[in-house]
């Protein structure tokens, strides 16, 4: 049990870290060098998580 718990939860964390298609219609960003770049601010930021997503 304990241990099927782990798997799911890492794959859900190695999820997170891939660029998503749909965050570059839902947030305006673009994979650029392997890292999220803000296609409005012309910004890249350093990793992928979603709610680091956003315009500022
Ligand atoms: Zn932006």
């Amino acid at each position: 049990m304990s241990i099927s718990n782990k798997a799911v939860k890492r794959k859900y964390e190695e999820e997170k870290r891939e660029f998503k298609l749909e965050w570059e219609e839902l947030y305006f960003f673009i994979q650029k060098n392997d890292k999220p770049f803000c296609v409005i601010c012309q910004v890249t930021l350093s990793q992928f998580k979603v709610y680091w997503l956003v315009c500022k």
